[in-house]
């Protein structure tokens, strides 16, 4: 019998009902399954968790309503910096991009570097350069021009503040956005990408790119990608400590998860969540926010959908 398992996010924040318009919800909850069935359309037909991992962060990077790709937040320069991370858990083999500008699917680059470089993390000019040298055209900053992130970034431009990318009413979210997959064959990979956070300064670098803070995956104990503020995120090591649970402490993925997401990373200071699977196909979607916007898939079986707390 097929049996695999992809789950994806697209960010954690204060998401209450109360302040979603019901065409709000649609839109996101029709971006979710878009997403989430281009991953499973892969896995279904046999494809690499890689694969499917990749082909649901992409289609969200094209999506405006993700701070990624075409929908990433304004740095205090008014610019956008990207960021991106995809692991293979099968052999620990990674790729991750930093600070890019113009590139229309950071995760992509992420995976030529994995795939095409011997390094494992290109960041700024660098990345660029060898962005160019494997042939990417970069988009015109208006293709990433989005009015409700310009109109976020315009509160607070003149401040020495930087934020998550936030809700019209000043609340905090997330808009980062992952996918974590097992295929057929048994391996999980996990895959993570951004616009980091409103108003950062330049040369800033959130957990998303950072394998085992933001990215990670291991076909022994597990693949997670997380989205929350970076800065604690990449001080909480979150995505190698649920690993490292699992391994070290006979952890199950699920309790692994919580205590990283609801004690760990919370007791230093840091909000959000993250999506996990492992080997035998659980999922795990914590997160110490009000809501998350996420969604899963196994085979024979429905996807589910979710924005709030259950
Ligand atoms: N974790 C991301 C960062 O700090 C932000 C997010 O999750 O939206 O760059």
């Amino acid at each position: 019998m097929k049996n695999y398992t992809i789950a994806i996010h697209g960010g954690a924040g204060t998401l209450l009902k109360q302040h979603m318009t019901t065409e709000k919800e649609t839109a996101y909850k029709q971006a979710l399954s878009i997403a989430l069935d281009q991953g499973t359309a892969i896995l279904e037909n046999g494809g690499t968790a890689v694969d499917a991992v990749a082909a649901a962060v992409r289609n969200m990077e094209d999506s405006p309503l993700f701070n990624a790709g075409k929908g990433s937040v304004f740095t205090a320069q008014g610019t956008h910096e990207m960021d991106a991370a995809i692991m293979d858990g099968k052999d620990l083999n990674a790729g991750a991009v930093s600070l890019i500008t113009g590139i229309k699917n950071p995760i992509d680059l992420a995976r030529d570097v994995m795939e095409h470089s011997e390094h494992v993390f290109l960041a700024g000019d660098g990345a660029m350069e060898f962005a160019n040298s494997r042939g990417y055209q970069t988009e015109k900053p208006e293709y990433f021009f989005d009015q409700l992130r310009y109109d976020q970034w315009q509160e607070i431009k003149d401040s020495e503040r930087f934020q998550l990318d936030h809700s019209v009413n000043k609340d905090s979210k997330f808009g980062t956005v992952g996918a974590v997959a097992m295929d057929q064959q048994g391996n999980i990979a996990a895959a993570t990408s951004t616009g980091g956070m409103t108003n950062k300064k330049w040369g800033r670098i959130g957990d998303s790119p950072m394998i085992g803070a933001g990215n990670y995956a291991n076909n022994h104990t597990c693949a997670v990608s997380c989205t929350g503020s970076g800065e604690f995120f990449i001080r909480g090591v979150v995505a190698y400590e649920v690993s490292a649970l699992m391994e070290f402490k006979g952890l199950s993925l699920e309790q692994a998860a919580h205590e990283v997401i609801q004690n760990r990373v919370k007791k230093i200071g840091g909000d959000g969540g993250l999506i996990a699977v492992d080997v035998q196909g659980n999922i795990t979607m914590p997160f110490n926010t009000a809501g998350m916007y996420r969604a899963f898939a196994k085979a024979n079986s429905p996807k589910t959908i979710a924005i709030y707390k259950d």
